[in-house]
This record gives C-alpha cells, structure tokens and sequence, in this order.
C-alpha cells in the first residue's frame, strides 16, 4: 500500500470515528436535557456499547500500521501540512489508547462511577472520610495509567498531556510562580481599598423567561449561530459541539442572580464559536478538532470576561437591559452596574471566583495535584494542606472539607490535571485580547458600543477556530500574538482595569 492510499485509509476511518462519536455526543446531551428519568437504564447501555464501539475501532491494529506507513514517507515532512498534523494528532491519541491496558481503563471507569456518587455525598454532608478510600484510588490508578503512557521528568506530564499537549510541569510551575507573585499583591490592594461596588444590585428579581431572552439576544450579537445551534436548560452548565451544523450549550437561571446565566451564557457561547467556526471539511480528523482545554478555554473566557466584564460591551447593552428589568434596575446606573459585575474579594468556592482572585484557586489544585501524584502528599493529610495553602493565599480560614478539598468535582471522574488549563485559558485569553486591540486599536472599542463583535469573532476563527488541530497551542499562541505564552498581558491587563476601577496601583 503507498503512502497516499494508507493516509486515504485513515482518514476515512478517523471521520467515520467522528460520525460514531457525534452520536454518542448528541445522546448525551439528550440525556442532561430532555431525556425522561425512567430512560436512564437504556441511555446507560446505548452509551456504553458506542463507547465500546469506538474504542474498538480506534484501536484496531490496522490504524497502526496505517500510521506507521504514513509516517515512514514524505507525507510528514513538513511538520504543518494537513497530513502530518494530523498524522501526529491520531498517533498521540492512538498511542494513549493503545499503552493503557484494558483493564486499567475498566477499573478506572469502575472506581470513578462509584466515586463521583460517594463525592456528591460527601459534599452534602461535608464528609471528607468516606470519600478518602476512593481518591486514594484514583490517585493510584493515575499513576498507573501515567507509568503505562510513559514520560519524562513528573507523572503528572503524562496526565496533562491529555488536555494540553506539548505542556509540561516545568511550563506550568513558572507560569504559576509568576502569577501569584503578581496576583496576591493585587488581590490585597484591591480587598483594602475603600471604594467598592453594590453588588447586591445583582440579587434582586431578574424573571428568569426575560434573562433567557436577554442572554440569547447577547449570544446572537456576539456571533452564535441559532441556525446551528441551541440553548437549553441544565443544572450543569456545558457546551457540546456534534460536528459541523450542530453545537449546542446550556445554562440555568438563578432569578435571585443575574450573573450565573448570563455570563454562563457567554462563557458557553465563546466555545460553541470555537465549534461552530472550526473546519467542517476536516470533520473527524485532527485538523476539526479544537487545538486543546486551555485554547477552548481561552475562547470562553475572552467572551466572558475579557469583552462581557468590560465597559463598551455593557455601553452598548445596558440600556436594553435596564429596560428588560426595569423594576430590579431602574436606581442603578451604568457605573454602579459595571462596578457590581466586577466586584473582586477572595472567596472560598473557584467556581463563584472573579477574574482577580480566580487564579489562585487553580494555583492551590495545582500545587496539591502534584504532590498526591508523587506521593509527598498522601490523601489523608490533604485536607489539612488544602486549608493551610488556601489561607495562605487567601487569607482566609475555610471553615469546612465541603467549601475546601471537597467542592469540586474533577478528582472524582480521574480529572487529576484537568485544572491548570483554566488558568492557561485565562492567560491565552488575555494575551489574544492584547494581540487583537493592538491590531484594531480604540476601533476596536467604537464596535463593541455599537454592538458589532464581527471583527473579534472574524480575527479569532482567522488566527485560532479555523487551524483545527495544525499546530500545538504554545505555537498557535506564538503564531497569533507574535509571542509565547506569558502571564504579563493577563496582568497588565487586571492591573489597569481594577486599578482604575478601585483607584489603586
Ligand atoms: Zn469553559
């Protein structure tokens, strides 16, 4: 077989995979929605046996020869061309797949199920001991799975390999330190200064049917397509891309509190972009899947908080806003408005954390990941080093397991270094807002009070939605902002808006 008719081969068989996989995605979106209770038992077999299904497609020895094939020819030579990016991308995940033997991946799936039923438990009923014996599992089998995949240096690389690939601990550890050098002084100026906002003007009667078409109005403004998409109603917020034509999200409506639906809205809006604007004619194979977490992050966060928490977007849409809640805002100007919807002070929960303090939360996940991972911290003195470090950083004693080590989710399902790419789309974020204002300049600004978000939604499927998987997210970072990723635009960035905001700095 040539080279060219091996790569054929794999294609067809990568996009067939992403058919399989569409499917399962739509049923589970149908599952979190719409799907009634008692279908549960079914749902639970239909996902399992495509699941089965695909793994024993992807796995099949032929994709091996077929790669190895591909890979001994021209075809791979130039490192950015369609056939070796994607070359590259099906060999790293086919590998992974392939190196963690089958009952690893069975136990894993075994210990997480239970684990995340006896993790919701245990957060309800703040008992960090009965959760314990299952943690200390997962960190086990994740060890394992990181032994089986191989690496270099710390487990933890073969972990986070998973969702941002071509990233190491060495990378993230500076990145780390740099930042919470830089954050916690801001955090203290801002915390003591004696300007601060409302925010109880935030907490009044916000109807929840006006909040859903306030929310869609932004999302079709900022560029979400309808026509290829939908908005539904979850207890956990999500975005999940099908493939070309067909993304949808989700958010719920606090009526007590503007902020979780509509800047929930935005967030998932930024990634259904991503999804939405990636290239359909390379559906299924690497090239028309997003480049990593931290990059699809990055998309989120820019649309959330870089131009949602930003003055010329609300210019533009407070008016109508106030006219959608008239009763809940009528005393409360634009200023007072902006100010509440930044308000910044260390809090104990990341999920409900502002843009300043958010993150020094993934700092403290980070820090303490590595340390179960390489065994200096064992599961029973996580707690303890959990409250230690986060009043540390914080200044502030947490008061129970339940708002500590015990609120979120990620370890349960085996995410063990899923959270610095939260922090990396943070960075990217602010770094692709600096490239973008010093291409466009204060013209930039003149669109978001006119309501007009085409340019930054054009620049970002130009520099970033389009490339697929083509290149590794630092060089995709490098490409569109000229730079390699660097916590300096983030922080010059928070510096002068909430310097300006709380007149500190
Ligand atoms: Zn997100």
């Amino acid at each position: 077989m040539t080279a060219a008719d091996a790569y054929t081969e794999l294609i067809r068989r990568a996009k067939e995979l992403g058919v399989l996989n569409s499917c399962a995605a739509v049923l589970g979106w149908d599952h979190q929605t719409y799907m009634p209770a008692k279908g549960v038992a079914l749902r639970g077999e239909q996902m399992a046996f495509l699941a089965s299904l695909s793994h024993q497609k992807f796995t099949d020895p032929k994709n091996g020869e077929l790669l190895a094939t591909v890979e001994a020819s021209e075809m791979v030579s130039d490192p950015v061309s369609d056939s070796a990016a994607n070359v590259r991308e099906i060999r790293r995940s086919y590998d992974r797949a392939t190196k963690i033997p089958q009952a690893l991946v069975e136990e894993l799936a075994r210990v997480t199920t239970q684990a995340q039923q006896v993790w919701e438990q245990a957060k309800k009923k703040n008992d960090y001991p009965i959760y314990r014996p299952f943690l200390e599992q997962i960190v086990k089998l994740k060890r394992d799975e990181a032994a089986a995949v191989g690496y270099k240096d710390h487990p933890y690389n073969a972990l986070i390999e998973e969702y941002e690939p071509g990233t190491t601990v060495a990378e993230l550890k500076t990145l780390f330190a740099g930042l919470t050098a830089e954050l916690a002084p801001l955090v203290r100026k801002i915390v003591g200064a004696p300007k601060q906002p409302d925010k109880s003007v935030l907490e009044r009667e916000f109807p929840a049917d006006r909040q859903k078409v306030f929310a869609e109005a932004a999302a079709v403004a900022v560029g979400f397509d309808f026509g290829a998409g939908r908005l539904d109603t979850t207890a956990h917020p999500f975005c999940s891309g099908f493939g070309p034509g067909d993304c949808r999200i989700t958010t719920r409506y606090n009526p007590r509190f503007f902020n979780e639906a509509f800047f929930g809205v935005l967030h998932e809006t930024g990634h259904a972009m991503y999804e939405q604007n990636l290239p359909a004619e390379h559906f299924g194979t690497p090239l028309g899947v997003a480049c990593s977490f931290g990059i699809h992050e990055s998309q989120s966060r820019l649309w959330e908080n870089q131009v949602g928490r930003g003055r010329p977007f609300w210019d533009h849409f407070y008016p109508r806003l106030k006219q959608t809640f008239h009763a809940a805002l009528a005393d409360v100007s634009k200023e007072a408005f902006y100010f509440a919807i930044n308000d910044v002070r260390p809090s104990l929960i990341r999920v409900e954390a502002d843009e300043a303090t958010y993150n020094l939360h993934i700092a403290l996940r980070f820090e303490l990941e590595l340390s179960l991972l390489s065994g200096d911290l064992t599961t029973g003195d996580l707690p303890g080093a959990w409250n230690d470090r986060f009043e540390a950083l914080f200044g502030l004693k947490v008061p129970d397991d339940a708002r500590g080590c015990l609120q979120d989710i990620h370890w349960s399902f085996g995410g063990i270094g899923y959270f610095p790419t939260y922090t990396l789309g943070n960075l990217y974020a602010a770094q692709l807002m600096d490239a973008v204002r010093r291409e466009f300049g204060s013209g930039l600004e003149d669109d978001f009070r006119a309501g007009d978000f085409s340019r930054l939604k054009g620049w970002l499927t130009q520099h970033i939605h389009r490339h697929g998987q083509r290149y590794r997210a630092g060089e995709l970072c490098r490409l569109a902002t000229g730079m390699p990723l660097s916590p300096k635009p983030f922080v010059s960035y928070l510096t002068e808006k909430f310097g300006a905001l709380y007149d500190v700095c």
